[in-house]
């Protein structure tokens, strides 16, 4: 995975474990201070997913709708 650096300073970014684990959790962005240089970051979690192709006996998704043959 690729580092994200500080958008202040420029360094490898680091919001230390607390607002990690925050957003894991919650889900939810967080303003953290950063450990590199102290200051203020908006921290946006997204959603990061593996896809496999699926061969089981369902015919439908979780949503109802029919999957093509
Ligand atoms: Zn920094």
């Amino acid at each position: 995975m690729e580092e994200t650096k500080c958008p202040h300073c420029g360094e490898a970014l680091d919001v230390g474990s607390i607002p990690r684990l925050h957003m894991e959790r919650y889900g939810r962005p967080v303003l953290a201070k950063t450990v590199c240089c102290g200051k203020a970051v908006r921290c946006t979690p997204y959603l990061a997913f593996n896809v496999r192709i699926y061969d089981g006996p369902k015919e439908e998704d979780d949503w109802g709708a029919e999957f093509n043959d």
